[in-house]
Parts: C-alpha cells; structure tokens; sequence
C-alpha cells in the first residue's frame, strides 16, 4: 500500500462500544482484552502502526473484511468477505503472523485452514458475531437429540452458514453435513437435498428461508423456525416430519434491521433506484429487493453498473460508505434512515491493531486464536464438503 492512503481515524460517528475490556460469558468469544491498549486520540496511532507493520515485514498478513472501519481496513494487504478472507490466510503458509480484522469465527476458520506453526490474532478477543452466538453448541446438540426422538435425523442434512463457530462447523462435519457461504448456499442445499430429505439450517433462518424459496422453489411452508429457547425447538414431532428446511431461530443483527418499509420508504425518495440486499434480509425485504447478493456480488454490481444509476443497498454500512466514496458517479445511498454498523465488527479499531502489531514487533503473540483440534478436524471435514462442491474449488492449500 502507499503510505499517501494512510489516513487520521476520524471519530467514530456512534459512541459504539468500550472496545471489549469486559468479559462477556454469554458471548462467542467472552474473555477480556488484555494489556495496555493506546489511547484512541493518540495522535500517533497512524504512524505506529505503518511502523510496526514495516518492522514485522512478511512475517505478519493484515487481513481486513469488507465491514472494517476505514482506520483499520487501510492497512489490510488483502480485503474481502470471510471465505474469501479464509483462503486468503491459506495461501500465505509463510507469515508466521496472520492478523484478522474481522469478527471470531472468521479467525477461527483461518486457524483452520493455516498451518499449525502460523498464530491467527484478533486483535480484539471481544469482536464476535452475534448471530454466531445464537447457535451454542449444547443448544444445537440437544435440537439434535429432539430431531432424533421425531425419528428424522437420519434423512436430515445439517448446513451450517460460514458465519458460525467452529464447534457447529465440526457438529456438521460429524453428522455428515457441510458449510456454506452466502454465494453458494444454492449449491449447498441442492447437494444436501440430494444426501437427505431435509435440511437442518444453521444459524441463519433468513439465508436458509430465502435460498430454498426463492432459488429451490420450496414454499414457506416446507419451512420451520426451530426456536433453542422452547421445549422442543417450539415444534411437534409432526412438523419435523413434515419439514423440509428445519431453520435455527437465528439471524444477523445489522442485516435484520432493514424492514420492507425501508425498500418502500427509499423508492419514494430515490426515483429509479435499484435495490440491492444481502441475502441475510428478511424474506419480505428480498422480495421487495431489485437484486440480492453477497458482499462480493454487491460490490462487484456496483463496480458494474453505469454512471448515474441510483443505488440503495442493504448491508453493514462501512461498505456501504466505501463503495459510495468509490463510485462517486453513481447515486448510492444506505437502505436504511437509520445507522446501521456492525458493532462487534466495529470493535477492531487501530488502538487494538496498533497494539497487536506492536506487540507482535515486541515477540508477544497476543490473542490468538486456537481451535481444539478435534473440532478443527470435524469443521474442515464440512469446510471441504463445500469445496468440493460444483464451481467452488478447492483451498490454495489442497
Ligand atoms: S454483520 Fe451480522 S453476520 Fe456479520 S459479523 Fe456482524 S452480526 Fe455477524
């Protein structure tokens, strides 16, 4: 990168969060952020770390997700969605330091994928994913146990969306299942389909609902919402039987938000726009949509489209922003009137970078992520499921 991209932080335009000092038990991730973070109005921030990453050289990779803050994705050798980000990690066998500028189970599938001699580091052990933290594995493993007194766990194949920790990903690995992404999640269940009669669809409802109607064309009906926090996920054994997507009650708290309102609400005030949206929507907000994708379709729509078309999208708003500032011939406004970050994602910010890769110079390795290896074994089993699926391909390192 050149060193004229780096830029000040500029204050961060909601009062977000107290980046992660307090343990969280309930949370993916739930231990506390160690050590002496500098101080955010550091005037310095911007310098520290453009040299502690020149002293670290190759043996540290900066990766940055799409829905990083400025001040951090700046100095990211690599951007893009967490799959991406993954195999990205896996083609760089030779850092010894990968440091992940996204959320948990991100950095969690990067150790996965990266050798065992390469430290995977978060730079904020409080930066999980709320809709991961929906699906706990003891949660999942007893829904398991109520499908098998309904007698259907035979014929039912488990797909876990990459947004979920690696203890689902290996619960899938082990009960025959795969991963999937929200570029192939069509692939996935088509695949499952063809290994079961049903689909047991972690942790997105959202993701699940809208593939398998609007891309498989199943009806709402061949849908159910399994719910962790009722008797028997709330459903009898004859709705499972009759089931064909049993999906987790779980979703995205940024994608959620936006309301098919909002699609109405941004045509009345945006003649001509288009209407772009994450699959993790609403099903009514799909349906309201022009176009629907994942982050990488998203970017690359706008990337395609002709100047002066107008755009509204329906994602986290840091992308958002940047592929405004990218793409200034273009109208491109936030689905949504209100302010929609991510806020676990949000918690990466350049005191914790500065502090990772200064501690990384100093021969600290600090929050690194480690995945048991059983559990590592079982979620690569479900991660190569996926690969191998049609059009997907394998991982650099295969
Ligand atoms: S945007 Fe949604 S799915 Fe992505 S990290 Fe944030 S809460 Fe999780």
């Amino acid at each position: 990168m050149t060193t004229d991209r780096f830029v000040e932080p500029s204050p961060t335009p909601l009062a977000l969060l107290l980046l992660g000092r307090d343990a969280d038990p309930n949370s993916e991730t739930g231990v506390e952020c160690p050590g002496d973070l500098p101080a955010a109005s550091d005037p310095g921030l911007v310098e520290r770390a453009r040299a502690a990453k020149a002293a670290l050289g190759d043996r540290v990779f900066i990766l940055g997700h799409h829905y990083q803050r400025d001040e951090v994705i700046q100095f990211a050798d690599v951007t893009g969605d967490s799959f991406k980000l993954a195999r990205d990690a896996a083609a760089r066998p030779d850092a010894p330091y990968i440091v992940f500028c996204g959320v948990h189970f991100m950095a969690e599938s990067a150790d996965i994928l990266t050798g065992d001699d390469q430290a995977v580091i978060l730079p904020d052990m409080a930066a999980g994913c709320s809709m991961a933290d929906m699906a706990a594995i003891n949660q999942v493993e007893d829904a398991w146990d109520v499908m098998a007194d309904a007698g259907i766990t035979d014929v039912t194949i488990p797909i876990t969306y990459m947004n979920s920790t690696a203890a689902i990903k290996a619960f899938t690995g082990r009960n025959n299942g795969a991963v999937c992404t929200s570029s192939n999640a069509k692939r996935a269940l088509e695949w499952a389909f063809e290994q079961g009669q049903k689909i047991f669809f972690l942790p997105d409802q959202h993701l699940g609902r809208n593939t398998a109607v609007l891309e498989l064309g199943l009806s709402l009906d061949d849908c159910v919402n399994y719910d962790p926090y009722k008797p028997g996920g709330g459903l009898t054994a004859e709705q499972l039987q009759n089931a064909k997507m049993i999906l987790w009650k779980g979703h995205c708290s940024v994608h959620g938000r936006f309301t098919a309102e909002s699609v109405a609400d941004v045509r009345d005030r945006v003649p001509g726009v288009n209407v772009l949206v994450h699959p993790e929507c609403q099903h009514e907000v799909v349906l309201a949509a022009d176009l629907i994708g994942s982050t990488e379709f998203i970017i690359k729509t706008i990337e395609a489209a002709p100047s002066g078309s107008a755009w509204a999208i329906g994602t986290e708003l840091n992308l958002v922003k940047r592929l405004a500032l990218a793409h200034p011939d273009k109208q491109i406004v936030f689905l949504d009137k209100t302010v929609c970050f991510c806020s676990t994602m949000n918690r990466i910010d350049l005191p914790h970078l500065v502090w990772s890769l200064e501690s990384l110079v100093e021969g600290r390795v600090v929050n690194r992520i480690t995945v048991d290896p059983d559990v590592a074994h079982w979620a690569k089993v479900a991660l190569d499921r996926m690969l191998a699926l049609p059009g997907v391909g394998a991982t650099p390192r295969d």
